[in-house]
């Protein structure tokens, strides 16, 4: 498949390391000179950007928080005049208070690229159809697809977050060939269409790109089965700039950072030292390049790690892996650490099982116990059986403990019958040991 800017995604890494440190200073000194914040924060700690002499130096900076950023919402993080804000955008605001976010035209421009660099990589041109099912509003993702898309030369059907059968009727009448939104959706999608015994042939879709949520392996090879396209996974951030901060390629194998405008490090959440190559932790980001709000060291909350190995599609942007949760999502239940997802995904390699599912943890005489509400589907097949429904609950719950280490309660109810989490997630955690 096509690279959209070889020169700057096939760059070697030590041009790559010039070119990020050129930018890092840059950034700096705007972030110093028209950002309070920061200004007051290099001051305490006692950091002058002549401290910082290599892109290894990145170190010695302290990090940006959610929380700063919060407090700073909406424009006091903003390193330019408002005038010069052509913008605006805020996070969802499921995580507390929303940031409001900003751009200049420039950075418009760089989001643009950005995220058609990611949509190039997994094959849409300009005689795609592009559905984009994210809302378009305060968030990111709408409009930031929407930009990409227009940039590749792409027919843009700005959808938008319809109801799921409207969804449908666009694909079919408007014979979209790319499908773009939560990974959520898309299954709900898959699920609506299997209802209206409309298989996935009579549309025209070949190949969908999902974020805002993570999503499982198992969950892309059900999207993928169910709706006959190849689905590939981004991530984005509203805070840095929306989606188009790493995308993957054709390989299918981790997100290619575009580590000419974003700088990528991985702490260990827990102490905030960086952590040694390929090891899973925090992400941490500094935008390179934004104008208008520049971000450094932004801790992000998200868990993965880095793959820094050669990529057979030619692009030399170190990747990252599939996230696997936010830390703020771990569940500590029995002197174990685990994701949500990492449930879903033992879960799911069973057939007929629904992702949407719901963890309840309690205590009871001062001992914890975890029970997992998991919807069956007519695709089960031993739905109507005791035994084999039985039999089901004893495989789950063995596999859970084999996996994990942990005793869980499995409690299989029928499909829809477990509410959605906010923000539609899939996955739904009821934590009553605290109260
Ligand atoms: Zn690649």
């Amino acid at each position: 498949m096509p690279i959209l800017q070889p020169k700057y995604e096939t760059m070697q890494p030590d041009e790559l390391e010039q070119l990020q440190f050129e930018r890092l200073q840059i950034i700096l000194n705007r972030a110093l000179t028209n950002v309070a914040f920061y200004r007051k924060l290099f001051e305490e700690q006692q950091i002058e950007p002549h401290h910082i002499t290599s892109i290894k130096d990145i170190k010695k900076l302290p990090f940006t928080t959610r929380d700063d950023v919060q407090k700073s919402s909406p424009y006091n993080m903003f390193a330019v005049p408002l005038r010069d804000i052509v913008r605006v955008h805020s996070t969802a605001g499921t995580r507390g208070t929303p940031v409001g976010v900003g751009y200049t035209k420039n950075d418009i421009k760089l989001w643009s690229i950005l995220v058609a660099r990611l949509m190039t990589a997994a094959g849409v041109n300009e005689h795609d159809f592009v559905q984009i099912a994210f809302p378009y509003g305060l968030m990111t993702g709408g409009f930031g697809f929407h930009y990409g898309a227009e940039l590749i030369g792409a027919s843009v059907i700005p959808a938008s977050a319809e109801d799921i059968h409207d969804q449908i009727a666009i694909m079919k009448n408007f014979k979209t060939t790319v499908l773009i939104g939560r990974p959520g959706y898309a299954l709900a999608i898959a699920k609506v269409l299997t209802e209206m015994q409309m298989p996935a042939e009579t549309l025209y879709l070949r190949c969908g790109i999902f974020g805002s949520e993570p999503w499982s392996e198992e969950e892309r090879k059900q999207i993928e089965t169910l709706l006959k396209i190849k689905a590939y996974d981004s991530y984005g951030l509203s805070e840095v700039i929306g989606p188009g901060i790493a995308g993957e390629c054709e390989q299918q194998n981790g997100l290619h950072i575009n580590e000419d405008h974003f700088l990528a490090e991985i702490i260990d959440p827990a102490t905030g030292t960086p952590l040694p190559q390929g090891e899973e932790g925090e992400l941490v980001l500094t935008t390179l390049s934004k104008e208008a709000f520049p971000l450094i060291r932004y801790r992000t909350g998200d868990l993965t790690r880095i793959i820094d190995e050669p990529c057979q599609c030619g692009r030399t942007f170190r990747r990252i892996a599939r996230v696997k949760g936010r830390t703020d999502d771990l569940i500590f239940f029995g002197g174990v650490k685990f994701f949500p997802s990492q449930i879903q995904e033992i879960l799911l390699q069973e057939n007929g099982i629904s992702p949407n599912l719901q963890i309840v943890l309690g205590r009871e005489h001062n001992t914890e116990f975890m029970t997992i509400h998991v919807e069956i589907t007519d695709k089960f097949p031993g739905l109507d059986e005791v035994k084999a429904l039985e039999a089901l609950r004893e495989r789950l719950s063995k596999r859970i403990e084999q996996n994990l280490k942990i005793k869980t309660q499995i409690r299989l109810v029928p499909p829809y019958s477990t509410p959605r989490a906010e923000e539609k997630k899939l996955i739904r955690v009821i934590d009553r040991r605290k109260t």
